[in-house]
Protein backbone atom coordinates (compact mmCIF):
# COMPACT_ATOMS: atom_id res chain seq x y z
CA UNK A 1 0.00 0.00 0.00
CA UNK A 2 1.43 3.33 -1.15
CA UNK A 3 0.07 6.80 -0.93
CA UNK A 4 0.15 8.43 -3.93
CA UNK A 5 2.62 11.46 -4.71
CA UNK A 6 0.03 12.85 -7.24
CA UNK A 7 -3.20 12.17 -5.88
CA UNK A 8 -2.63 11.74 -1.89
CA UNK A 9 -4.73 8.63 -2.09
CA UNK A 10 -3.64 5.24 -1.33
CA UNK A 11 -3.30 2.48 -3.58
CA UNK A 12 -2.82 -0.91 -2.72
CA UNK A 13 -1.87 -4.20 -4.98
CA UNK A 14 -2.52 -6.98 -2.57
CA UNK A 15 -1.17 -10.50 -3.97
CA UNK A 16 -2.36 -13.58 -2.68
CA UNK A 17 -0.70 -16.81 -4.01
CA UNK A 18 2.02 -16.68 -7.41
CA UNK A 19 2.33 -20.10 -7.36
CA UNK A 20 0.60 -20.79 -11.00
CA UNK A 21 2.09 -17.59 -12.00
CA UNK A 22 1.65 -13.86 -11.96
CA UNK A 23 -1.23 -12.41 -9.84
CA UNK A 24 -3.93 -11.16 -12.31
CA UNK A 25 -7.12 -9.10 -10.76
CA UNK A 26 -8.67 -6.12 -11.29
CA UNK A 27 -8.52 -2.66 -9.72
CA UNK A 28 -11.51 -1.47 -7.84
CA UNK A 29 -11.86 2.11 -7.43
CA UNK A 30 -13.75 2.26 -4.56
CA UNK A 31 -15.04 4.50 -1.15
CA UNK A 32 -13.66 2.71 2.35
CA UNK A 33 -14.75 3.91 5.65
CA UNK A 34 -10.66 3.55 6.09
CA UNK A 35 -7.21 1.94 5.25
CA UNK A 36 -7.82 -0.99 7.16
CA UNK A 37 -11.20 -1.91 5.12
CA UNK A 38 -9.76 -1.77 2.31
CA UNK A 39 -6.71 -4.01 2.72
CA UNK A 40 -9.26 -6.52 4.17
CA UNK A 41 -11.05 -6.28 0.96
CA UNK A 42 -8.33 -6.00 -0.84
CA UNK A 43 -6.52 -9.43 0.43
CA UNK A 44 -10.02 -10.81 0.51
CA UNK A 45 -10.73 -10.46 -3.49
CA UNK A 46 -6.87 -10.99 -4.41
CA UNK A 47 -7.63 -14.50 -2.50
CA UNK A 48 -10.75 -15.22 -4.71
CA UNK A 49 -8.84 -14.39 -7.63
CA UNK A 50 -6.16 -17.22 -6.79
CA UNK A 51 -9.23 -20.27 -6.65
CA UNK A 52 -11.10 -18.43 -9.75
CA UNK A 53 -7.63 -18.56 -11.60
CA UNK A 54 -6.73 -22.05 -10.67
CA UNK A 55 -9.91 -24.11 -10.98
CA UNK A 56 -10.21 -22.24 -14.84
CA UNK A 57 -6.67 -23.80 -15.10
CA UNK A 58 -4.89 -21.03 -15.78
CA UNK A 59 -0.96 -20.05 -15.28
CA UNK A 60 -2.19 -17.42 -12.87
CA UNK A 61 -2.51 -16.28 -9.46
CA UNK A 62 -4.59 -13.89 -7.70
CA UNK A 63 -4.26 -10.39 -6.94
CA UNK A 64 -6.27 -7.40 -6.56
CA UNK A 65 -5.45 -3.38 -6.95
CA UNK A 66 -7.45 -0.93 -4.60
CA UNK A 67 -7.62 2.56 -5.20
CA UNK A 68 -9.04 3.74 -1.90
CA UNK A 69 -11.72 7.16 -1.94
CA UNK A 70 -12.30 7.95 1.39
CA UNK A 71 -15.96 7.98 2.80
CA UNK A 72 -17.80 10.71 1.13
CA UNK A 73 -15.29 11.70 -0.95
CA UNK A 74 -15.88 12.83 -5.00
CA UNK A 75 -14.95 10.20 -7.35
CA UNK A 76 -11.79 11.57 -9.73
CA UNK A 77 -12.40 12.66 -12.86
CA UNK A 78 -10.46 14.75 -15.37
CA UNK A 79 -6.87 15.88 -14.15
CA UNK A 80 -7.28 14.12 -10.84
CA UNK A 81 -8.24 10.75 -11.92
CA UNK A 82 -5.30 10.40 -14.10
CA UNK A 83 -3.08 11.10 -11.06
CA UNK A 84 -4.38 8.74 -9.05
CA UNK A 85 -4.07 5.97 -12.14
CA UNK A 86 -0.65 7.45 -12.36
CA UNK A 87 -0.16 6.58 -8.43
CA UNK A 88 -1.69 3.08 -9.11
CA UNK A 89 0.59 2.52 -11.66
CA UNK A 90 3.89 3.12 -9.75
CA UNK A 91 2.45 0.83 -7.11
CA UNK A 92 2.24 -1.89 -9.59
CA UNK A 93 5.44 -1.31 -10.93
CA UNK A 94 7.11 -1.97 -7.63
CA UNK A 95 6.17 -5.39 -7.51
CA UNK A 96 7.99 -5.74 -10.68
CA UNK A 97 5.10 -8.47 -12.66
CA UNK A 98 4.21 -10.22 -9.71
CA UNK A 99 0.90 -8.57 -9.85
CA UNK A 100 -1.13 -7.86 -13.04
CA UNK A 101 -3.90 -5.47 -13.62
CA UNK A 102 -7.02 -5.01 -15.40
CA UNK A 103 -10.04 -3.18 -15.15
CA UNK A 104 -12.66 -3.72 -11.85
CA UNK A 105 -15.64 -2.14 -10.29
CA UNK A 106 -14.89 1.52 -10.57
CA UNK A 107 -12.49 1.34 -13.57
CA UNK A 108 -12.51 1.06 -17.31
CA UNK A 109 -10.92 -0.07 -20.59
CA UNK A 110 -9.94 3.77 -20.30
CA UNK A 111 -8.42 4.12 -17.26
CA UNK A 112 -6.12 1.23 -18.15
CA UNK A 113 -4.90 2.72 -20.97
CA UNK A 114 -3.47 5.69 -18.38
CA UNK A 115 -1.97 2.71 -16.19
CA UNK A 116 -0.27 1.53 -19.13
CA UNK A 117 1.75 4.45 -19.25
CA UNK A 118 2.99 4.16 -16.04
CA UNK A 119 3.79 0.33 -15.96
CA UNK A 120 3.72 -2.51 -18.64
CA UNK A 121 1.76 -5.42 -15.84
CA UNK A 122 -1.96 -4.57 -17.13
CA UNK A 123 -4.35 -6.09 -19.21
CA UNK A 124 -7.84 -5.16 -20.16
CA UNK A 125 -6.73 -2.38 -22.41
CA UNK A 126 -9.32 -1.05 -25.57
CA UNK A 127 -9.13 -3.56 -28.63
CA UNK A 128 -7.81 -0.82 -30.41
CA UNK A 129 -5.04 -0.76 -28.60
CA UNK A 130 -3.98 -4.47 -29.08
CA UNK A 131 -5.93 -5.61 -25.56
CA UNK A 132 -9.23 -7.65 -25.33
CA UNK A 133 -11.51 -5.00 -24.18
CA UNK A 134 -14.79 -5.46 -22.23
CA UNK A 135 -14.69 -8.42 -20.70
CA UNK A 136 -18.67 -8.84 -20.08
CA UNK A 137 -19.36 -10.25 -23.34
CA UNK A 138 -17.03 -12.75 -22.71
CA UNK A 139 -18.45 -13.60 -19.27
CA UNK A 140 -21.90 -14.22 -20.55
CA UNK A 141 -20.46 -16.99 -23.26
CA UNK A 142 -18.63 -18.70 -19.80
CA UNK A 143 -22.13 -18.40 -18.09
CA UNK A 144 -23.71 -19.52 -21.49
CA UNK A 145 -21.17 -23.12 -21.69
CA UNK A 146 -22.13 -23.67 -17.74
CA UNK A 147 -25.54 -23.29 -18.31
CA UNK A 148 -25.41 -25.93 -21.32
CA UNK A 149 -22.86 -28.40 -19.19
CA UNK A 150 -25.06 -28.08 -16.41
CA UNK A 151 -28.41 -29.02 -18.56
CA UNK A 152 -26.87 -31.68 -19.94
CA UNK A 153 -26.17 -33.10 -16.68
CA UNK A 154 -29.86 -32.24 -15.37
CA UNK A 155 -31.63 -32.58 -17.67
CA UNK A 156 -29.76 -35.44 -20.09
CA UNK A 157 -29.40 -32.67 -23.10
CA UNK A 158 -27.52 -29.52 -23.61
CA UNK A 159 -30.60 -28.00 -25.89
CA UNK A 160 -32.09 -25.28 -24.62
CA UNK A 161 -34.90 -25.19 -27.00
CA UNK A 162 -38.25 -24.99 -25.30
CA UNK A 163 -36.20 -24.69 -21.65
CA UNK A 164 -36.87 -21.82 -19.40
CA UNK A 165 -34.34 -19.48 -18.25
CA UNK A 166 -34.86 -16.96 -15.73
CA UNK A 167 -31.89 -13.99 -16.00
CA UNK A 168 -31.84 -11.78 -13.06
CA UNK A 169 -29.77 -8.93 -13.41
CA UNK A 170 -30.17 -7.15 -17.16
CA UNK A 171 -26.73 -5.75 -17.30
CA UNK A 172 -23.54 -5.75 -19.17
CA UNK A 173 -23.65 -9.50 -18.30
CA UNK A 174 -26.76 -10.35 -18.25
CA UNK A 175 -28.43 -8.86 -21.54
CA UNK A 176 -25.92 -10.42 -23.41
CA UNK A 177 -26.32 -13.83 -22.06
CA UNK A 178 -30.40 -12.99 -22.21
CA UNK A 179 -29.05 -12.80 -26.62
CA UNK A 180 -27.03 -15.60 -26.33
CA UNK A 181 -29.81 -18.06 -24.70
CA UNK A 182 -32.41 -16.59 -26.84
CA UNK A 183 -30.32 -17.68 -30.12
CA UNK A 184 -30.78 -20.36 -28.44
CA UNK A 185 -34.51 -20.65 -28.25
CA UNK A 186 -35.03 -20.70 -24.46
CA UNK A 187 -37.93 -19.32 -22.99
CA UNK A 188 -36.65 -16.14 -21.27
CA UNK A 189 -37.97 -14.32 -17.70
CA UNK A 190 -36.08 -11.46 -16.84
CA UNK A 191 -35.87 -8.57 -14.32
CA UNK A 192 -33.70 -5.59 -13.23
CA UNK A 193 -34.32 -3.21 -10.73
CA UNK A 194 -33.67 -0.50 -13.60
CA UNK A 195 -37.01 -0.43 -15.64
CA UNK A 196 -35.21 1.38 -18.24
CA UNK A 197 -34.19 -2.41 -19.06
CA UNK A 198 -37.62 -3.58 -19.75
CA UNK A 199 -37.25 -2.57 -23.73
CA UNK A 200 -33.89 -4.73 -24.57
CA UNK A 201 -36.01 -7.61 -22.48
CA UNK A 202 -38.66 -6.89 -24.90
CA UNK A 203 -36.99 -6.53 -28.21
CA UNK A 204 -35.98 -10.51 -27.31
CA UNK A 205 -39.12 -11.66 -26.65
CA UNK A 206 -38.55 -12.04 -22.98
CA UNK A 207 -40.85 -12.41 -20.01
CA UNK A 208 -40.64 -8.97 -17.67
CA UNK A 209 -41.02 -9.77 -14.26
CA UNK A 210 -40.43 -8.38 -10.42
CA UNK A 211 -36.89 -9.44 -9.47
CA UNK A 212 -38.23 -11.50 -6.53
CA UNK A 213 -40.46 -13.24 -9.11
CA UNK A 214 -37.93 -13.82 -11.80
CA UNK A 215 -35.73 -15.60 -8.54
CA UNK A 216 -38.29 -18.39 -7.78
CA UNK A 217 -39.91 -18.44 -11.19
CA UNK A 218 -41.17 -21.65 -12.46
CA UNK A 219 -37.93 -22.35 -14.77
CA UNK A 220 -35.48 -24.76 -15.40
CA UNK A 221 -32.46 -22.66 -15.28
CA UNK A 222 -31.96 -19.57 -12.63
CA UNK A 223 -28.83 -17.28 -13.77
CA UNK A 224 -27.81 -15.19 -11.26
CA UNK A 225 -26.68 -12.04 -13.20
CA UNK A 226 -27.01 -8.97 -10.45
CA UNK A 227 -25.30 -9.01 -7.08
CA UNK A 228 -24.29 -11.57 -4.83
CA UNK A 229 -25.88 -12.82 -1.90
CA UNK A 230 -29.15 -13.98 -3.35
CA UNK A 231 -29.10 -17.82 -2.07
CA UNK A 232 -29.69 -17.49 1.47
CA UNK A 233 -31.67 -20.22 3.24
CA UNK A 234 -34.56 -18.31 2.65
CA UNK A 235 -34.42 -17.97 -0.97
CA UNK A 236 -33.09 -21.28 -1.59
CA UNK A 237 -36.22 -22.79 0.02
CA UNK A 238 -38.34 -21.70 -2.17
CA UNK A 239 -36.53 -21.82 -5.75
CA UNK A 240 -38.16 -23.70 -8.55
CA UNK A 241 -35.43 -23.82 -10.90
CA UNK A 242 -33.21 -27.41 -11.18
CA UNK A 243 -30.31 -25.49 -12.35
CA UNK A 244 -28.96 -22.62 -10.98
CA UNK A 245 -25.66 -21.02 -13.21
CA UNK A 246 -24.74 -17.30 -13.52
CA UNK A 247 -22.72 -14.50 -13.22
CA UNK A 248 -22.99 -12.54 -10.42
CA UNK A 249 -20.15 -12.93 -7.60
CA UNK A 250 -20.64 -14.67 -4.66
CA UNK A 251 -24.14 -16.02 -4.85
CA UNK A 252 -23.98 -17.56 -2.03
CA UNK A 253 -24.81 -15.80 1.19
CA UNK A 254 -22.47 -18.78 3.36
CA UNK A 255 -20.68 -21.99 2.07
CA UNK A 256 -23.32 -23.89 3.81
CA UNK A 257 -26.04 -22.48 1.29
CA UNK A 258 -24.00 -25.18 -0.86
CA UNK A 259 -25.73 -28.31 1.42
CA UNK A 260 -28.90 -27.02 0.96
CA UNK A 261 -28.64 -26.66 -2.85
CA UNK A 262 -27.75 -30.25 -3.39
CA UNK A 263 -29.75 -31.55 -0.70
CA UNK A 264 -32.96 -30.07 -2.82
CA UNK A 265 -31.58 -31.67 -5.26
CA UNK A 266 -30.81 -28.26 -7.05
CA UNK A 267 -27.86 -27.96 -9.62
CA UNK A 268 -25.37 -25.08 -8.52
CA UNK A 269 -22.35 -24.17 -11.38
CA UNK A 270 -20.10 -22.17 -8.44
CA UNK A 271 -19.97 -18.95 -9.23
CA UNK A 272 -16.31 -18.11 -10.03
CA UNK A 273 -16.40 -21.69 -12.47
CA UNK A 274 -18.95 -20.17 -14.41
CA UNK A 275 -18.25 -16.42 -14.39
CA UNK A 276 -14.48 -16.92 -15.12
CA UNK A 277 -14.96 -16.05 -19.16
CA UNK A 278 -13.57 -12.64 -18.78
CA UNK A 279 -10.14 -13.27 -16.85
CA UNK A 280 -9.85 -16.22 -19.31
CA UNK A 281 -10.53 -14.16 -22.11
CA UNK A 282 -7.83 -11.16 -20.52
CA UNK A 283 -5.56 -14.00 -19.62
CA UNK A 284 -5.47 -14.64 -23.92
CA UNK A 285 -3.16 -10.82 -23.98
CA UNK A 286 -0.73 -12.61 -21.34
CA UNK A 287 0.28 -15.76 -23.89
CA UNK A 288 2.61 -15.53 -26.39
CA UNK A 289 1.58 -14.04 -29.22
CA UNK A 290 -0.50 -11.67 -27.68
CA UNK A 291 -4.54 -11.42 -27.78
CA UNK A 292 -6.38 -13.51 -30.31
CA UNK A 293 -9.98 -13.87 -30.31
CA UNK A 294 -10.16 -17.30 -31.78
CA UNK A 295 -7.95 -18.67 -29.21
CA UNK A 296 -10.04 -16.39 -26.62
CA UNK A 297 -13.28 -18.36 -27.76
CA UNK A 298 -11.91 -21.55 -27.24
CA UNK A 299 -10.90 -21.40 -23.90
CA UNK A 300 -13.76 -19.98 -22.70
CA UNK A 301 -15.79 -22.15 -23.97
CA UNK A 302 -13.27 -25.15 -22.06
CA UNK A 303 -15.67 -23.42 -19.06
CA UNK A 304 -18.03 -26.27 -19.98
CA UNK A 305 -15.56 -28.97 -19.10
CA UNK A 306 -14.20 -27.08 -16.35
CA UNK A 307 -17.96 -27.57 -14.81
CA UNK A 308 -18.81 -31.13 -16.46
CA UNK A 309 -15.36 -31.60 -14.12
CA UNK A 310 -16.69 -30.47 -11.01
CA UNK A 311 -19.75 -32.41 -11.19
CA UNK A 312 -18.09 -35.71 -11.90
CA UNK A 313 -16.02 -34.81 -8.67
CA UNK A 314 -18.49 -33.85 -6.75
CA UNK A 315 -20.54 -37.13 -7.67
CA UNK A 316 -17.40 -39.35 -7.42
CA UNK A 317 -16.15 -37.90 -4.10
CA UNK A 318 -20.04 -37.15 -2.74
CA UNK A 319 -19.01 -33.55 -2.19
CA UNK A 320 -21.18 -30.24 -3.37
CA UNK A 321 -20.00 -29.18 -6.73
CA UNK A 322 -18.98 -25.93 -4.04
CA UNK A 323 -16.56 -28.33 -2.30
CA UNK A 324 -15.11 -29.81 -5.41
CA UNK A 325 -14.35 -26.67 -7.25
CA UNK A 326 -12.42 -25.57 -4.30
CA UNK A 327 -10.64 -29.13 -3.88
CA UNK A 328 -10.07 -29.08 -7.33
CA UNK A 329 -8.22 -25.22 -6.91
CA UNK A 330 -6.38 -26.58 -4.53
CA UNK A 331 -5.05 -29.88 -5.60
CA UNK A 332 -3.41 -27.42 -8.40
CA UNK A 333 -1.97 -24.91 -6.32
CA UNK A 334 -0.33 -27.67 -4.40
CA UNK A 335 1.08 -29.45 -7.61
CA UNK A 336 2.59 -25.96 -8.61
CA UNK A 337 4.12 -25.15 -5.43
CA UNK A 338 5.30 -28.46 -5.47
P1 LIG B 1 -23.87 -4.41 -14.22
O1 LIG B 1 -23.77 -3.42 -13.15
O2 LIG B 1 -23.69 -4.01 -15.63
O3 LIG B 1 -25.30 -5.16 -14.16
C1 LIG B 1 -25.94 -5.52 -12.98
C2 LIG B 1 -27.43 -5.32 -13.22
O4 LIG B 1 -28.14 -5.88 -12.12
C3 LIG B 1 -27.85 -3.84 -13.31
O5 LIG B 1 -28.63 -3.63 -14.48
C4 LIG B 1 -28.64 -3.62 -12.02
O6 LIG B 1 -29.69 -2.67 -12.19
C5 LIG B 1 -29.19 -5.00 -11.78
N1 LIG B 1 -29.57 -5.27 -10.38
C6 LIG B 1 -28.98 -4.82 -9.24
N2 LIG B 1 -29.63 -5.33 -8.18
C7 LIG B 1 -30.62 -6.10 -8.65
C8 LIG B 1 -31.62 -6.90 -8.04
N3 LIG B 1 -31.75 -6.99 -6.71
N4 LIG B 1 -32.49 -7.56 -8.84
C9 LIG B 1 -32.40 -7.48 -10.19
N5 LIG B 1 -31.46 -6.75 -10.81
C10 LIG B 1 -30.60 -6.06 -10.06
O7 LIG B 1 -22.84 -5.58 -13.81
P2 LIG B 1 -22.27 -6.74 -14.74
O8 LIG B 1 -20.93 -6.33 -15.25
O9 LIG B 1 -23.32 -7.19 -15.70
O10 LIG B 1 -22.00 -7.88 -13.65
C11 LIG B 1 -23.09 -8.61 -13.11
C12 LIG B 1 -22.56 -9.56 -12.03
O11 LIG B 1 -21.59 -10.44 -12.59
C13 LIG B 1 -21.85 -8.87 -10.86
O12 LIG B 1 -22.08 -9.63 -9.69
C14 LIG B 1 -20.39 -8.97 -11.24
O13 LIG B 1 -19.55 -8.93 -10.10
C15 LIG B 1 -20.36 -10.34 -11.89
N6 LIG B 1 -19.24 -10.51 -12.83
C16 LIG B 1 -19.14 -9.70 -13.91
C17 LIG B 1 -18.09 -9.88 -14.82
C18 LIG B 1 -17.95 -9.00 -16.03
O14 LIG B 1 -17.19 -9.37 -16.95
N7 LIG B 1 -18.63 -7.88 -16.12
C19 LIG B 1 -17.16 -10.91 -14.61
C20 LIG B 1 -17.31 -11.76 -13.49
C21 LIG B 1 -18.37 -11.54 -12.61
Amino acid sequence: MRRGPRSGLYTIAAVHSTALGPALGGCRMWHYEDRRAAVRDGLRLSRGMTFKSSVAGLRLGGGKGVIVLPAGAPVPTGRRRRAVLLDFAETVEMLDGRYVTAEDVGTSTRDMRVIAEGTRHVTGLPVSAGGSGDPSPWTARGVEAAILASCERAFGSASLAGRSVAVVGLGHVGLALARLLARRRATLVVSDIDPSRRAAAEQLGARWVSPGRALTAAVDVLAPCALGGILDHRSVERLQAAVVAGAANNQLADDSVADLLAARGILWAPDFVANAGGIINISVELEPGGYDRARARVRVAGIGDTVRRVYDDAAGAGLTPLAAAMELARRRLADASA
